[in-house]
């Protein structure tokens, strides 16, 4: 039997796991609140476990925590993670402190399957699914890294990858991450980003996990939206939005849209028009992140008064509208940026 993550399992799970090596419920508590509530990531240092138990946990269990290969701070404050799991793939997540926020933006996938267009991570195609274990375990590294007062405070889900392309970990993450035994976010301060998957959301709808959902919409016709996002041949804007209708969605709580602005393809004053009525019937807020620039990108960013007209059309209308200044723009971490090379493969011996 091949050993287990500990960082993939829910409170009740390491319960049922400390009956079975022969110890009391009570034992799984204690380690989820060494893994989740006070970020120890070693066996040894769990002082208040017996040794034998730590042995046989050491048998059946790891902790795979993944490996920090860098950490680049940018001019913003925002820092980029380069993270290396356990058979070798590279990943980023990123962390941005604003105000008395401190958000980690977590990955999903190794690279992406879905391409596009405007998209550095979209280039490197799809390596690899991660697990439930290396998305938190995304989490666990920073917690590492940051000093002991400060806290990550909300999670987005908005790093490599699509998170409802690999659903099963995706949900997983975010049982772990709501737990009340485990690291216990409040679902509000989580939000996840999906690049229109309308089978994911309809699933997602039914979990009860309450949080937060993005949707990458990026354009206001199927045509555009079609060449700019393969994903739109299979989900066209109308069965989008249909889904994102009967999400149900707390009371208070509303939709994000993202809206990455590219000159001269879907910042038109039309544009911010048609996006309106598309918007009409459900409740959404709206997302503008000017386009972040990556070596042979075919796009730009629109003017800054550009910007700021389809802004305004947008508030005349009654949608809340901000523009995202993405962080981290300086070190190639900013929304659309995260690439990494892969490592040659190695010999086998
Ligand atoms: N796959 C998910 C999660 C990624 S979130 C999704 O598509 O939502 C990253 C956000 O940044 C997405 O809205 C994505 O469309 C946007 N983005 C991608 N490339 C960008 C770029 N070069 N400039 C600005 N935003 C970009």
């Amino acid at each position: 039997m091949s050993r287990v993550d500990l960082l993939s399992l829910l409170p009740p799970e390491l319960e049922t796991l400390s009956r079975r090596l022969g110890e009391d419920r009570y034992r799984g508590r204690q380690l989820a609140a060494w893994l989740f509530k006070k970020g120890v990531y070693d066996l040894e240092a769990m002082s208040d476990l017996p040794r034998e138990f730590r042995s046989r946990l050491g048998e059946e269990a790891f902790i795979g925590l993944p490996e920090v290969e860098r950490i680049t701070p940018s001019q913003d404050g925002s820092r980029k993670f380069v993270l290396r799991l356990a058979d070798g793939a590279r990943i980023q997540s990123v962390l941005m402190p604003d105000r008395d926020r401190l958000t980690l933006c977590l990955s999903t996938q190794v690279g992406c399957g879905f391409a596009c267009a405007f998209c550095l991570t979209g280039t490197m195609g799809l390596d690899r699914n991660l697990t439930a274990a290396e998305i938190v375990g995304q989490l666990a590294a920073a917690r590492l890294a940051l000093p002991p007062e400060s806290r990550v405070t909300h999670l987005v889900f908005m790093g490599m990858g699509e998170p409802l392309a690999n659903y099963d970990a995706t949900v997983r993450a975010l049982r772990l991450f709501t737990h009340p035994g485990a690291f216990g976010y409040s679902p509000r301060r989580i939000t996840v980003s999906t690049v229109g998957l309308v089978t994911g959301i309809q699933r997602l709808a039914k979990e009860d996990l309450k949080v937060n959902l993005a949707i990458s919409l990026h354009a206001t016709t199927d045509d555009v939206r079609g060449r700019l996002m393969p994903v739109n041949r299979s989900w066209a804007l109308e069965d989008l939005l249909a889904a994102c209708r009967r999400f149900p969605l707390p009371v208070r709580q509303r939709m994000t849209f993202e809206y990455v602005l590219l000159d001269g393809v879907n910042d038109s004053p039309e544009d911010a028009r048609r996006l309106t009525l598309l918007l009409r019937r459900v409740r959404a807020k709206v997302n503008l992140i000017p386009f972040n620039d990556w070596e042979r990108s075919e796009f730009r960013r629109p003017p800054l008064p550009r910007i700021l007209a389809f802004q305004a059309i947008l508030l005349e209308q009654g949608i809340t509208a901000t523009v995202r200044w993405s962080k981290g723009e300086d070190i190639g971490a900013a929304c659309g940026q995260l690439k990494e090379p892969r490592l040659p493969k190695m010999a086998s011996a």
